[in-house]
């Protein structure tokens, strides 16, 4: 191999290699600022009003669902509701405060 390939094989190699560290650097980032939010729980008093747990607010918030409009009814009230996509809720956000369940998960609040 000319010493010209050899040095073009190694800037691409380099080049990936400083886009994968960027990428996960940004991914433990990430989840090191969720694990601090969840253990702090600054926000408590607005999860509560939106009828979260701490999980589903924190850390469970990239919630993968296929993209499809889907509807389910609150397991409570049995309203019905839509979502943009298959990840659906327990409850509808008015029950989930109420009887302090999670709307999503279904898991007491606390
Ligand atoms: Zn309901
Ligand atoms: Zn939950």
């Amino acid at each position: 191999m000319s010493a010209m390939r050899e040095m073009e094989k190694m800037a691409k190699i380099n080049c990936r290699a400083i886009n994968v560290k960027a990428r996960h650097k940004e991914h433990v980032n990430g989840m090191s600022v969720r694990l601090i939010q969840y253990y702090l729980d600054y926000g408590k008093r607005d999860r509560l009003q939106s009828g979260l747990c701490k999980y589903c607010a924190y850390i469970g918030t990239d919630r993968v669902g296929g993209a499809a409009i889907t509807k389910c009814n609150c397991d409570y009230c049995g309203i019905e509701m839509t979502f943009g996509n298959t990840c659906t809720d327990c409850f509808c956000a008015k029950c989930a405060v109420e009887i302090k369940h999670c709307k999503h998960c279904g898991q007491k609040l606390d």
